[in-house]
């Protein structure tokens, strides 16, 4: 069977007070309930991450970044690398957000240097796809996702895969309040799993843990995480609100 994952991605957001006093009152609700049964990542600011793994040690919790840098080391003024996100004990990194697409122009070839540098770092990827709302209008929605995958992720050997989560994230659905329909996301997710097929065989297409992003929230992730090739989430605003960020883990 497939991991089932939710991740909550924080965004900018929680000064480091805030943010080890929220992720402390996750540990304690998650303590209090049986195992979820996914698991549960949290992507922070970088400044949390020293403080998490102690934090989160004998919970079910995991901790990630929302990016790092695409050289190893030295003169890059204000970038964070791989080997120093993986030294303060953090598992995951999200890689090519569509914020980092858009606000500061990372294109695919980009990625794949940060998606090759974080493993070789020994952290586990997940990698963002998706397209804008103008592709998805002129109905090239498929190859823009083809495209972002063949060029970021595809060059990776197969043994590799293991340690990379797909993120579908339909960038017209991030932070607007639009959700893909449950149809929808499960079409590009089945999708995915077909072009993974086609590059890797059918065993590591099965096995690959494949995450909708874009305006989940309690009310309406049960129903898209239903869908056969729907694997969890990947969660931005409603990752931020304990009661919320619970319900859609309970629902996964
Ligand atoms: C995200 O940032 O990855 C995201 C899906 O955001 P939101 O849930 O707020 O749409």
């Amino acid at each position: 069977m497939r991991k089932k994952i939710v991740a909550g991605n924080w965004k900018m957001n929680m000064n480091l007070k805030e943010g080890l006093g929220f992720a402390a009152s996750l540990v304690k609700y998650f303590n209090e309930k049986p195992s979820p049964g996914a698991e549960v990542i949290i992507c922070t600011p970088f400044i949390h991450l020293a403080a998490l793994p102690e934090l989160l040690k004998n919970t079910e919790l995991k901790s990630g970044a929302q990016n790092c840098a695409s050289e190893a080391s030295g003169a890059f003024t204000g970038e964070v690398s791989a080997a120093m996100i993986r030294s303060t004990g953090t598992q995951y990194v999200i890689i090519g957000h569509s914020e980092r697409r858009t606000y500061y122009h990372e294109n695919n070839a980009l990625l794949n240097r940060k998606t090759r540098l974080a493993l070789d770092n020994d952290l586990k990827v997940i990698f963002c796809c998706g397209e804008v709302k103008e592709e998805r209008e002129a109905a090239i929605h498929h190859e823009v996702v083809k495209r972002q995958l063949e060029e970021g992720l595809f060059s990776l050997p197969a043994g590799e895969l293991k340690n990379v989560v797909i993120a579908y994230e339909p960038v017209w659905a991030i932070g607007t309040g639009l959700t893909a329909t449950p149809d929808q996301a499960q079409e590009m997710h089945s999708y995915i799993r077909s072009l993974t097929e086609e590059k890797y065989g059918k065993d590591i297409a099965a096995a690959m843990t494949i995450l909708y992003g874009g305006s989940c929230k309690p009310s309406n992730a049960a129903e898209i995480f239903s869908k056969p090739d729907v694997d969890g989430g990947l969660i931005g605003g409603a990752s931020l609100k304990l009661e919320d960020f619970a319900a859609i883990v309970e629902a996964v």
